[in-house]
């Protein structure tokens, strides 16, 4: 069906859009798994490890098709396996991939958070290297920030780091790294330098996690899926070439990928609406002229087209190598807040029987368990919330800034629990 969207589209696309729009939905028909084909009420979390993989390796597959029929990288310079396209093109590409069911997922994201940050501050090296393997998911990446003392306070990190000769030696933990059991790299942040205080005294490494010394551990949650991992580095050693940016100054690609990564989150309110599931969610229970849960409906469908026009805006310009035109974080809060309130609304709408066996659909009722149960989620990963708004507060509103006793003291004198 069309929608208001594709019509101004329609209306207002050059012939060389038109053309490129028409390429892309050709490629999609011909190679992407049709909409209709895909179940609506799939849910991301897989309690069974082979299931989880399979999952994993459909998204690498979908992302290797799009590489090798060059629909992957579309901006990324040609030099690193892109097609140097302008941002129009990547946007035209993503409309067009919505309206199916193939998605290349955690690839996708990590390549968001990584992508950018080698092609700004890579060396030539690192980018002919890593960026053509990434673009096909020949590579996958995982994120190695957090540890059990390092979350929030990300730059207290405690994993040590010592270069000798041309080798970097590491030692430490991290946790909560999503995929890295599947991964075949991951960007790691160490401390170089424990006399600096502690935002000086980081380096950003590249790791190969089929090194010796790397062991991952799978966390199992309550509901049975792995989805993230600890991972133990013990006597690692990394080439110093994969060092990205200055050694010590790890804390700018550090903060690029963060903010990439809220950019991400944030803009991934497209693609499948969580307001048409509530809505068939209200059709099924019978709740469709419920005043109060057509209000809700309303709410969630409005912050899901806010939240995909904020993020259309952002991904345009920072295609073009723009500023973002808005602090990422004020997208991820404000999809943070929808996230639970649609959460909120399913648990309305299907009331306790959608805790049991709603429409003797299971498919159903686990899909509402897992809007209720993972709402919380983004509000914690790639910073939490609180965090989001500390930092808005400071960067965009120009209020005080948090005080920071350990801001100016060595790292090594900072009191750890
Ligand atoms: C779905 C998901 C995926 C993740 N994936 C990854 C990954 O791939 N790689 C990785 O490295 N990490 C990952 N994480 C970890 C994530 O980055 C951390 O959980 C997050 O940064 C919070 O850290 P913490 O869990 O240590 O909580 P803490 O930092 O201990 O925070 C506890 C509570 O205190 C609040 N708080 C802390 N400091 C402040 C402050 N200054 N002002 C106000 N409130 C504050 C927080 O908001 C929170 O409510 C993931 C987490 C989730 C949930």
């Amino acid at each position: 069906m069309a929608t208001p969207d594709d019509t101004l589209r329609e209306q207002n696309e050059s012939p060389e859009r038109a053309a490129f729009r028409a390429e892309a939905l050709a490629f999609l028909e011909a190679h992407a798994e049709p909409r209709a084909e895909t179940d609506p009420w799939e849910v991301m979390g897989f309690p069974d490890d082979a299931e989880a993989l399979a999952h994993f390796e459909k998204c690498r597959a979908w992302q290797r098709t799009m590489a090798d029929h060059g629909w992957a990288g579309l901006t990324w310079p040609t030099e690193y396996g892109g097609h140097g396209a302008e941002a129009w093109a990547s946007r035209i590409f993503a409309e067009e991939s919505a309206r199916f069911g193939s998605n290349a997922g955690f690839v996708r994201a990590s390549m968001a958070m990584l992508g950018p940050t080698l092609l700004a501050l890579g060396t030539e090296d690192q980018k002919r290297r890593f960026l053509p393997p990434m673009l096909r998911a020949d590579e996958v990446w995982c994120q190695l920030f957090s540890e059990p003392g390092a979350g929030s306070d990300l730059a207290g990190l405690a994993t040590r780091a010592v270069l000798d000769g041309d080798e970097f030696v590491v030692d430490g933990q991290k946790v909560w790294n999503s995929s890295a059991q599947f991964c075949e790299w991951g960007f790691l942040l160490v401390r170089t330098d424990p006399e600096a205080p502690k935002h000086r005294g980081i380096s950003f490494l590249l790791l190969d996690m089929s090194s010796p010394g790397v062991e991952v551990r799978p966390l199992v949650q309550a509901n049975g899926s792995a989805h993230f991992n600890e991972v133990f580095l013990d006597g690692v050693r990394i080439p110093a070439a994969n060092l990205v940016g200055d050694l010590h100054g790890g804390w700018g690609p550090a903060r690029m990928v963060l903010a990439n990564e809220a950019s991400f989150i944030g803009g991934s309110g497209a693609g499948r609406r969580t307001s048409d599931r509530l809505i068939d969610l209200a059709r099924l229970f019978g709740r469709q002229a419920d005043l109060v849960v057509r209000q809700e409906l309303a709410r969630a469908y409005s912050r899901e087209r806010i939240a995909g026009l904020m993020g259309r805006r952002m991904r345009d310009i920072s295609r073009q190598g723009g500023p973002p035109p808005f602090d990422p974080a004020l997208m991820k809060v404000f999809v943070t807040d929808s996230k639970i309130h649609t959460g909120q609304v399913a648990a309305t709408i299907a009331g306790p029987a959608g805790m049991a066996s709603p429409t003797d659909d299971d498919r159903i009722c686990r899909w509402v368990q897992a809007e209720v149960i993972n709402r919380y989620t983004i509000s914690i990963g790639g910073g939490t919330t609180e965090v989001q708004k500390n930092n808005l507060g400071e960067r965009s509103l120009g209020l005080p800034r948090e005080p920071r006793s350990d801001k100016d003291i060595p790292w090594k004198d900072v009191p750890r629990s």
